[in-house]
């Protein structure tokens, strides 16, 4: 799964991290709630009924199941069904069971009258259930056209749409039967095998194939009018599928699947196992995509797109996601985590794998660079002290959606690449290749893998992997002025807060690899070290590449000669690492912030977007979270025009030939001079941009385009709103319609952003969209105190857009404050006003608060003594 694209989207709106935060959920007093291991399913049938205008299904199934020992009852989970029988035939003889529920676990009983001999039997089970609006389990998606009966089932909402053994460790093949109105079509894993009239007049009863040996989260079943395009990769079918009114944006997401489908099946050496793949948008879709088997559905904004229109962004994170889903079918789909405490095995390495096809296929997007500023923001939700190991204990149901966060997905697939950089690419390769085979179509935990690498490598995989997988936190390495051939490294826990005192006995066992002239040197660093060989001639850093999941602190001759060739003699992705560095040690106050500052100013004119990009993010934080008035903010803004006006004027104007490159940089600097530098030539170019691009969207680049968008919003009025609400309502584009929506919340003045904040709570806005507003309000400096009020003051009607996932969302925006008294009114308010399975979020929110206080207390007075140092333009 990804979870919604809000996330990353609004990445740049929120540059201290909150957003991996507030992916955690509450912790829940329920009960270990696992089935016993005594009967296993070995294969379902299932037909199903949907009554799409009465929100009602039903559901005629038989289970294959293996009793292990006699039993006389059958403990499976259930929620939201009715049953209306259930029997076994035992010796020709039918037994007809009791149904017992037990809500609170989510499970049903079966007592039979005799007992159940041991071996194989078959339950038959006739029962009902609704198509609920909750964006889970078996649920109604709508349109203003008509309705469709979809599935999302994990982690734990399979048992809503059929009674199952659901637990990723109990797999069985299906067949799957649904049976719809004539004029409707139907998707599942498997593909079409019959299409019969009837069984009542009216209606048509599509039979799908026997799917491979798979666990419940992964079954799907979709009904409606979709229309696919469709092509072929490798044998393999593959159709990209939307409603109706908007199959021809589905195009570009084919072209994608087909080149991830070979690169896949060709790096993990094990061919895709089924003989189509679906990707399907639905209108309503809480996460940002679902792998299920040969099936995966999408929001429609992660998967729907119009190239010759689309932002480089949208491009980008469309291929991603795709590539992430589609890697799901080997790590997942094919061989699952054996239990939800490892699903690191699924989306680490999802997460990992989905840069290598999209690298592959589009050099010009400097995956490689991406990658490592996704490592700097792992690195800072692990320096927080509320922070995970990357595997962890999940019994409940609300335990293992806490499993979902950054550390699952970011920290995860950081240290699989930092283990990879460590091995080389084929050796690890072979290592994954190995683990896969050796677990097909069955179920691994965390030891079958680093096991698996150990094995090939001969390399202690294990102890390193353990290291990082079993503790929380990340070290930062700091080095001593290397003498004779050696340097001395001190290693402790990181925290951004510097109250904290690290436990001085938590350590890890790491590849230290250090930039060498012909490349890399790489050496382990275990517990008992405090010495390594110092790298020989060239510069001294010590994360060659930037692929290592640690901080490094250097002596201060080192840092300034690093600083100094900067430009020269470090690679892109190493300056990335170097600046995410220096920030983070800013922010932990063990450098002063002009330090960080003056590195920013040395790589101003990097021809990188992403390096200049990583650069911004801690001068964003700086403005926000560390200058405490108007004038500093003035002074800021003053450095901001002088030190980027001129990298913004240096590039030429916008042309058909631009490369992404060019075309985000060009974005991001104007953003940037408009919303920090309040540049009033870029202001005034960001009306006449906006003003054309609404005009005509193919008339400006997109990725400007919408940027202008965003800064002319920040001043627009009345007129300009209507617009972006009418697009909202109208447009058939996802894009659009997103772009629209999140713009509402950008308007500063006061009347309008009240605007805004009653259509997020108006009903027009689709549940899985209406928090967006309040995320994006929240993270604005000068929407902040107002959003907050206005929640208050309207809770009922806030609280009442909310999913499980974007609850949480809402509470951890509230992270943005900055202030003792907005900290007390958060913790105060939400003390009273429960969000469900918001614990951790409200946790991460109020620690995201303390640290901006306690940053800007340090950092403040330094950051007036460096502005005013600075010549004045
Ligand atoms: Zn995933």
């Amino acid at each position: 799964m990804i979870r919604s694209s809000v996330l990353s989207t609004m990445r740049v709106f929120l540059p201290f991290g909150v957003f991996a935060c507030v992916l955690l959920a509450s912790s829940c007093a329920l009960h270990a709630q696992r089935l016993p291991q005594t009967v296993r399913p070995e294969h379902y049938t299932l037909i199903l009924t949907p009554d799409l205008k009465a929100a009602t299904f039903s559901g005629v199934e038989s289970i294959e199941v293996y009793l292990a020992e006699p039993a006389d009852h059958i403990t499976l989970n259930a929620v939201e069904i009715a049953f209306e029988s259930v029997s076994t035939t035992v010796e020709g003889k039918e037994q007809k069971a009791t149904v017992s529920l037990d809500k609170e676990k989510e499970q049903a009983t079966f007592t039979f009258p005799e007992t159940l001999p041991a071996g194989k039997t078959t339950l038959a089970i006739r029962y009902t259930g609704i198509l609920n609006n909750e964006l889970r389990g078996f649920y109604l998606s709508k349109t203003p056209k008509r309705n469709y009966a979809v599935t999302q089932f994990e982690s734990t909402d399979a048992r809503r749409a059929f009674p199952s053994f659901d637990e990723p460790a109990f797999k069985a093949t299906y067949d799957v039967s649904l049976v719809i109105d004539a004029s409707d079509t139907a998707i599942s894993n498997g593909e079409i095998i019959s299409d019969t009239p009837g069984p009542a007049t009216g209606k048509h009863t599509l039979k799908f194939s026997t799917t491979p040996k798979m666990s419940t989260y992964l079954v799907v079943f979709l009904v409606g009018d979709f229309q696919c395009t469709a092509g072929e990769s490798d044998g393999v079918t593959i159709r990209s599928c939307s409603t109706p009114d908007k199959v021809a944006l589905t195009p570009y997401s084919v072209d994608i699947a087909k080149y991830v489908l070979h690169y896949y099946n060709d790096y993990f050496g094990i061919p895709y196992p089924l003989k189509k793949l679906d990707l399907i948008a639905l209108p309503d879709f809480e996460a940002g995509a679902m792998e299920n088997f040969g099936a995966i559905t999408f929001r429609e904004t992660a998967l729907l797109i119009d190239p010759k229109t689309a932002s480089v962004d949208a491009e980008k994170e469309i291929a991603l996601v795709i590539a992430h889903e589609m890697a799901h079918q080997w790590f997942g789909d094919l061989v699952t985590m054996q239990w939800w405490d490892n699903n690191w095995l699924n989306e680490g390495f999802a997460t990992w794998m989905e840069n290598k096809p999209v690298a592959a296929m589009h050099p010009e997007w400097n995956i490689d660079e991406y990658v490592v500023s996704g490592i700097d923001e792992a690195l800072n939700l692990d320096a927080l002290p509320t922070t995970r190991a990357i595997r962890a204990k999940a019994d409940t149901p609300s335990d293992i959606n806490q499993m979902f966060d950054g550390i699952s997905y970011g920290k995860a697939s950081d240290v699989l690449l930092t283990v990879e950089n460590y091995l080389g690419k084929e050796t690890f390769r072979q290592g994954v290749h190995n683990y896969l085979a050796a677990h097909t179509y069955a179920n691994a935990t965390a030891e079958d893998f680093w096991g698996a690498q150990t094995a090939t490598s001969h390399k202690p995989v294990d102890k390193i992997m353990e290291s990082l997988v079993a503790q929380p936190g990340a070290p930062i390495l700091t080095f001593a002025v290397p003498v004779d051939g050696t340097v001395a490294v001190e290693q402790k826990r990181f925290y951004l807060s510097p109250s904290i005192v690290p436990d001085p006995a938590q350590k890890w066992t790491l590849p230290v690899c250090f930039k060498t002239v012909e490349g890399q040197d790489c050496q382990l660093l275990t517990s008992a070290d405090s010495k390594l060989k110092a790298p020989a001639g060239g510069v001294f850093f010590a994360n060659a590449d930037g692929k290592g999941y640690y901080r490094s602190a250097y002596p201060p001759r080192e840092y300034a000669a690093l600083v100094d060739q900067v430009e020269t003699r470090l690679t892109p992705a190493e300056r990335i690492s170097l600046i995410g560095n220096e920030w983070a040690q800013a922010r932990a106050n063990k450098t002063p912030i002009g330090a960080y500052l003056d590195l920013a100013a040395a790589v101003k004119a990097d021809s990188g977007a992403e390096v200049v990009a990583a650069a911004l993010t801690g001068i964003d934080g700086t403005y926000d979270k560390v200058a405490a008035n108007a004038e500093e903010h003035d002074a800021m803004a003053a450095w901001i025009r002088s030190t980027f006006a001129p990298q913004y004027a240096r590039l030429a104007p916008p042309a058909e030939t631009d490369s992404a490159n060019t075309r985000e940089m060009r974005a991001q600097l104007f953003g940037f001079l408009g919303f920090y530098g309040k540049d009033p030539a870029v202001l005034a170019q960001a009306q006449e941009i906006a003003a054309k691009y609404l005009a005509n969207p193919g008339s400006v680049d997109a990725t400007l385009g919408q940027t202008a968008m965003a800064v002319a919003a920040r001043n627009g009025d009345a007129q300009l709103f209507d617009r972006m609400q009418q697009i909202y309502e109208t447009s058939t584009n996802p894009e659009y319609q997103e772009n629209s929506l999140r713009l509402m919340a950008e308007f500063e003045n006061p009347a309008l952003l009240q605007r805004a904040l009653d259509y997020a709570v108006s009903g027009k806005v689709r549940n899985q969209d209406a928090v967006i507003q309040f995320v994006i309000a929240l993270s604005i400096d000068e929407n902040r105190e107002q959003t907050w009020k206005y929640i208050q003051n309207n809770w009922d009607k806030v609280q009442a857009q909310f999913t499980t996932e974007m609850g949480a969302y809402l509470v951890g925006s509230t992270g943005n404050f900055c202030t003792a008294d907005a900290r007390a009114s958060v913790e105060t308010f939400f003390s009273t006003h429960k969000v469900a399975a918001s614990d951790k979020a409200l946790k991460h929110a109020l620690e995201s608060i303390d640290g901006c206080i306690e940053l800007r207390k340090l950092q403040e007075p330094k950051l007036k003594e460096w502005l005013t140092a600075q010549p004045k333009p």
